[in-house]
């Protein structure tokens, strides 16, 4: 008896140890701009194949962060493939001042690097930017480049991070042609089957379409009335309600761009997300493939509408659709125990503030350029004749270096009593709740609690300022009395879906406390390969087989 127990717990580890148990392909998805609330909210006008198949035979973590400050795409892209945060991978927003070259620059923007696809298109860039490997990236060096990785987005940055420095190839919608394109940093003409989907010119169909609700317009009881006074208008409507008459709307809001904010973007991507599994062989042989795909539409339309606009429901609404018909593909061209899919997003989103205001919940728009010619003003009286601030971009002030590289003995003390001076003035501003100085952060442990760990975790030394602040809860830089948007450090911006299904992955639910870092090693666990360079997360062992 004892035999036969020994015997069947050596052929059971022999099994999990073997390459027979690694999944064919991962998916995964990032939605961009979800609220693990949606989930819920959204619950009832959700079919059975989409979501709630994810949810219903998967696993799903119902309290899942971001665990640094700022919450944008770039950043998120980054940290859920890198397993790391901003400090170490380096991705501090979409955007940032570079302090070397003294200009803004983009998270993805190359310019060693031409479009391909397109020569006007928006193609110079490249995921150089990003300091750390991703998973992407392990899978590759794991098979000796075997397995095939593929990234996919309506954003360049949606495609580029996730797919890594190694991809076979990172495509993105081209807003000025509505086609697919690429970057020489990948390959220097389109693959065949992109020229192929291009030429059925989908892009243009669908904006030749009227976005009227899917389901009947009353039945839209999760969200406030279509007619608000917090959402924002396409230009040439009158009103922020349903229908969109986009063949119409479309002469007036840059023609292919505005695809990417209606719910059409996503149908385009899931489309081509099913050409690419085809047309690349894509979970075919013995080597793991990785397809990466990033849904921007829910982005695009929650910054003008809002998270409890009809337009933002029906958008999700016609995404569970999507993702019902992506598994569908997968079940059928991989097999359905063959493929392991997560789902996540990039960052959640506010309420719009003035709705809260509204309501008398505490809310408000920041002007960072009144702070700016405040602040200059202020140190006038310190610094006659000198400008002291350089920029201020993604809550962090820069301050100009050069203007303390003068004397030696004085330049070091300046700088010091520049930075005490700032950091005062700011913790009188109204607006502003939190500001931390560079020495300050430098002296943060990594898993230091509080805002000041999540601020800790987002800061870069090489590329943040020197100063961060956090605004005060549901505060945004900007914006007016429509629409929002997403960076801060709290609940409503952190707060995400992670979803596991598929091969290797556990039934069930938990409200265990994780962090979106651990979605890159919980993948490397189950595709048996070596963690990304920068990774700062642990595997999620709940939820694996
Ligand atoms: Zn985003």
């Amino acid at each position: 008896m004892k035999k036969i127990l020994l015997l069947i717990f050596i052929s059971r580890s022999l099994l999990s140890y073997s390459q027979e148990t690694k999944p064919k392909l991962v998916v995964g998805i990032v939605v961009d701009q979800m609220r693990q609330e949606y989930l819920y909210r959204f619950e009832s006008k959700f079919g059975e194949g989409g979501f709630k198949r994810l949810v219903g035979k998967g696993f799903m973590l119902t309290n899942a962060h971001y665990n640094y400050v700022p919450t944008y795409t770039g950043p998120g892209h980054a940290s859920v493939y890198s397993g790391a945060t901003p400090s170490v991978h380096g991705i501090i927003g979409n955007d940032w001042w570079d302090k070397g070259i003294k200009k803004s620059v983009n998270c993805v923007e190359d310019d060693r690097h031409k479009p391909v696809g397109n020569p006007e298109g928006n193609g110079d860039v490249s995921p150089w930017r990003m300091l750390s490997s991703t998973i992407t990236d392990e899978l590759k060096i794991g098979t000796q480049k075997k397995s095939k990785v593929i990234g996919i987005s309506v954003k360049d940055r949606g495609a580029v991070l996730p797919a890594g420095h190694l991809a076979d190839g990172a495509y993105w919608y081209d807003g000025k042609s509505g086609k697919f394109i690429t970057s020489s940093y990948y390959k220097n003409t389109l693959p065949q089957w992109v020229e192929t989907f291009n030429g059925l010119k989908l892009a243009d169909s669908y904006l030749n379409q009227i976005w009227n609700t899917v389901l009947p317009i009353t039945q839209y009881i999760e969200s406030s009335q279509d007619e608000s006074p917090y959402e924002r208008k396409l230009q040439g409507k009158e009103k922020p309600v349903f229908p969109y008459n986009l063949k119409e709307l479309r002469k007036t809001n840059g023609d292919f761009d505005l695809l990417a904010a209606t719910p059409f973007g996503d149908d385009l991507l899931t489309e081509f997300a099913k050409a690419s599994i085809l047309g690349e062989q894509m979970g075919k042989d013995a080597d793991t493939d990785f397809l990466a795909i990033s849904f921007s539409c829910p982005d695009i339309v929650g910054h003008a509408m809002g998270p409890n606009s009809i337009e933002v429901e029906d958008t999700y609404i016609r995404l569970d659709k999507n993702i019902e018909d992506l598994l569908k593909t997968l079940d059928k061209e991989v097999g359905e125990n063959n493929y392991v899919v997560f789902l996540t997003a990039d960052h959640a989103v506010a309420e719009v503030p003035q709705y809260l205001k509204d309501n008398r919940i505490p809310a408000g728009n920041f002007a960072v350029s009144s702070l700016e010619v405040n602040l200059n003003d202020f140190l006038q009286k310190y610094f006659p004749g000198k400008k002291i601030i350089e920029k201020i971009s993604n809550d962090q002030i820069f301050l100009n270096q050069d203007l303390f590289a003068g004397d030696p003995k004085s330049a070091g003390i300046d700088l010091l009593i520049a930075t005490e001076l700032i950091t005062n003035y700011l913790q009188s501003v109204e607006g502003v709740a939190q500001v931390f100085s560079k020495a300050v952060l430098k002296q943060g442990a990594y898993n230091e609690t509080g805002i000041k760990g999540m601020m800790v975790r987002g800061f870069n030394f090489k590329r943040s300022g020197d100063i961060a602040y956090q605004l005060e809860p549901h505060w945004i830089s900007g914006g007016g009395a429509q629409g929002t948007t997403h960076g801060s450090a709290y609940s409503y911006d952190t707060h995400v879906p992670i979803l596991f299904y598929g091969k290797g992955i556990k039934q069930g639910a938990s409200s265990s406390y994780h962090a979106i870092t651990d979605i890159a090693p919980t993948l490397s666990v189950l595709l048996k390969i070596k963690f990304p360079s920068g990774c700062t997360g642990q595997p999620i062992s709940e939820i694996l087989d």
